[in-house]
């Protein structure tokens, strides 16, 4: 049997972290959103052998227990049992490293297929409780949904469709570590944003309002490694977009438009200065078929 599901990318409208629990592991107060630039994600089913294997179409991603996909099914097949093999084909579209969750949206993709394949008939907060022992992002991937998060990833409050914008990428060629980045944050010296104004903006599809509270704490310490990501958030601006702000722990910058002409303004403008530039909006995946609670308000995983 094989499946084929879209695993879209995730951007950051608010992140930031109040406190690093003991384990290190920082609290989260983010708003993700998902947009229609997305891997593709195959998994067939093996038989007489009990073998995961990944392939992507990259060249060079890990094919092995370190890619995120792999840790998705090896969980699903030790924790049920199952005597079957997979074989895991992953067309890459979303930048690898780039702070838009592609890894875990590929994780989240293998969870979903093999919960059909393999008739586990697990729901979205089953399967988001053992996305979490991935990364912390699987959660918010296995809804890709518009959404607050809390907690290490694994509490998520849904919030609605963003109001309609053109999203533009632009994803510096150089890369960042995110365990790096986050080892880096200076508790003491951030500036927290209002998570409060930033969720209810989105609740009232109010632009102006979310334009208002967007922020990204981890921004400052990855300009400190990477300053061409101050530059590349300023043309960003000086072009015509709304807001612009770096994703997750970086490098890409995105611009929010309301007008698609000032987008496509913005695209054309910055093809120039950086190779990888996209024009995305934001979507909802539907992941209806795979559940009679959905998202309810406030779960805790
Ligand atoms: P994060 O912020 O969670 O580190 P990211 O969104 O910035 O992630 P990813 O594209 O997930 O970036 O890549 C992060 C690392 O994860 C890369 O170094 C890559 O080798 C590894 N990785 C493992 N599996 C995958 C996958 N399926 N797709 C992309 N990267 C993967």
């Amino acid at each position: 049997m094989e499946i084929i599901e879209k695993a879209p990318a995730k951007l950051n409208l608010f992140l930031d972290t109040p406190f690093r629990h003991p384990d290190g592991a920082p609290e989260w107060k983010m708003i993700m959103t998902t947009i229609d630039l997305a891997d593709y994600v195959k998994v067939v089913t093996v038989s007489n052998t009990k073998k995961i294997q990944v392939e992507t179409d990259t060249g060079f991603l890990p094919q092995d227990q370190k890619n995120l996909a792999f840790q998705a099914a090896i969980r699903l097949q030790k924790k049920f049992r199952i005597n079957q093999g997979v074989q895991i084909k992953i067309k890459k579209k979303i930048p690898v490293a780039a702070g838009m969750g592609g890894g875990s949206t590929d994780a989240a993709a293998v969870l979903r297929i093999l919960n059909r394949i393999w008739q586990l008939k697990l729901n979205l907060n089953q399967l988001a409780k053992i996305g979490l022992t991935i990364d912390s992002d699987v959660p918010f991937c296995i809804y890709s949904q518009t959404a607050a998060i809390t907690g290490k990833g694994e509490i998520l409050e849904p919030l609605r469709q963003l109001p309609p914008v053109w999203i533009v990428l632009a994803k510096p060629k150089a890369s960042v570590s995110t365990v790096n980045i986050l080892k880096k944050i200076p508790y003491r010296e951030l500036q927290h944003g209002d998570f409060v104004q930033a969720k209810a903006a989105v609740l009232k599809q109010n632009l102006p309002d979310l334009v208002g509270a967007m922020t990204n704490v981890l921004e400052q310490v990855t300009i400190n490694e990477l300053p061409q990501i101050a530059n590349l958030k300023q043309k960003m601006l000086d072009f015509g977009a709304d807001v612009a702000q770096m994703t997750g722990s970086g490098p890409t910058v995105f611009g929010i438009c309301s007008k698609l002409s000032r987008a496509q303004h913005i695209v054309n403008s910055l093809k120039g200065f950086c190779e990888q530039v996209y024009l995305v909006q934001s979507c909802h995946l539907n992941t209806d078929y795979l559940l009679p609670q959905k998202f309810e308000n406030h779960s805790q995983y």
